[in-house]
């Protein structure tokens, strides 16, 4: 099967999937009805009816839940039918609840599965989730996708960084789950104690979320040389569900699982879409997720689409780079666009780099940017530290940031999603 015409069943079974989910959420869904009021529904989906239909922003489902509260209106079924409840991690101020049913759960365990299978996990690995286990539903889902694929789910929740070292070692995991903040703060601690994670640890395989970092080159490369594995990058949210992952063809690109989420990538500022190469910002109907769905949900991640063949010949969308940024974490400095994922590559060039973060503020009405960064405590000559940042900085972006240095241990560490960008 070539790829067009795959990708034209694709579209096909995604617009029946659409129709049928619209079946059973219109008359039931109180978010949706409402909102979807204006609209006019044939028994047929097509691409022309989802066009039809207004975005779903996320500040919409925030204003739904504080007008409904606790959980909104966005419930297909009675509250009895749903089984497990989570929330956003609250970066960008107070959380979101998200409830699931037993069949919308089970959709995110199998598309889970979907990632691990794409990245090579077997049923004889052993998958270490560096997570918590709080109320954030984060790598939750996973756990129950390691479940479908058969392996053996190894939970390092209520452990610290030194007992989940310990526990990778002694049961042999082959798989890693975390984000790549931790991954590297972990192989960074491993090396403070003498250990060598590439050689004393089975890992073979890592699994990202949570930041971009799996997909930006540099931190890629880290991770990788620091566990002497694999490293693959996947994207979801809790709103939307698991719907990025990467193939082992693919070592700088994510492709959507386009079997269980429409994807569309628009010019954020007029809704129309981009061209494939360009940037715009993905937009994600999920399909498997009746109870309690988001229907053209605004993600406000920017992307850039590719629908080129891939060599492991699934017909999904790619995402160049994956998952680039926020859309509105970009600003412009001196006229350089710059993305916080541009500048974390050129700060994972210096093994001697362990922590960072970067600052944007303005001086008589210019944007200007200041790296703070805090070296290895092994770290001697700082001040040409600074220097070769700048340099490299100035290289790659074109421009020349303030670079202060503070002392090992001064900068907050991430478990979950790394909060380094700030605009001041
Ligand atoms: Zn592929």
């Amino acid at each position: 099967m070539n790829t067009q015409n795959s990708r034209k069943e694709l579209e096909q079974s995604q617009l029946k999937r659409l129709g049928e989910m619209l079946q059973a959420v219109l008359p039931a869904n109180e978010f949706y009805r409402k909102k979807f009021s204006a609209n006019k529904f044939s028994d047929i989906a097509s691409k022309e009816l989802l066009k039809s239909l207004p975005f779903t922003t996320k500040s919409e489902l925030v204003e739904n839940q504080a007008l409904y509260p606790p959980f909104g209106t966005d419930l297909t079924f009675p509250r009895e039918r749903y089984i497990r409840i989570h929330q956003t991690s609250g970066t960008t101020g107070k959380p979101m609840y998200w409830l699931d049913t037993e069949k919308s759960w089970e959709w995110w365990a199998d598309c889970w599965k979907v990632i691990f299978d794409a990245a090579g996990v077997r049923p004889d690995d052993r998958v270490f989730f560096a997570f918590s286990f709080g109320p954030f539903i984060g790598f939750w889902a996973g756990w129950e996708g390691a479940r479908k694929l058969g392996a053996m789910a190894v939970s390092g929740g209520g452990q610290s960084t030194p007992q989940r070292l310990k526990t990778i070692i002694d049961y042999g995991a082959t798989v890693l789950v975390c984000t790549p903040t931790y991954a590297l703060h972990m192989a960074s601690e491993a090396r403070k104690a003498g250990k060598d994670l590439a050689k004393e640890s089975a890992i073979k395989i890592t699994i990202h979320a949570g930041e971009p970092g799996a997909s930006i080159p540099s931190t890629k490369r880290m991770i990788e040389e620091s566990w002497g594995a694999k490293c693959y990058d996947h994207a979801g949210a809790t709103e939307v569900g698991a719907f990025g992952f990467q193939c082992q063809s693919q070592s700088a690109a994510i492709h959507v699982n386009e079997s269980e989420f429409i994807a569309e990538v628009l010019d954020p500022n007029v809704g129309a879409p981009v061209g494939e190469g360009e940037q715009g910002e993905l937009v994600i109907t999920n399909l498997g997720r009746i109870g309690s769905p988001v229907i053209r949900y605004r993600t406000g991640d920017l992307v850039q689409p590719s629908y080129q063949p891939c060599p492991c010949g699934r017909p999904f969308l790619l995402l160049q780079g994956g998952v680039l940024g926020r859309v509105d974490d970009m600003v412009i400095v001196r006229g350089v666009n710059v993305f916080p994922s541009a500048i974390e590559n050129v700060m994972r060039e210096f093994p001697e780099i362990e922590e960072f973060r970067v600052e944007v503020f303005e001086k008589e009405s210019m944007k200007e940017i200041r790296i703070v960064l805090e070296p290895c405590s092994d770290q001697s000559s700082t001040g040409v530290l600074a220097e070769q940042v700048s340099q490299h900085m100035r290289e790659r972006i074109g421009l020349r940031p303030q670079v202060e240095l503070v002392a090992p241990g001064t900068l907050p560490r991430f478990e979950l999603k790394a909060k380094r960008f700030f605009k001041l």
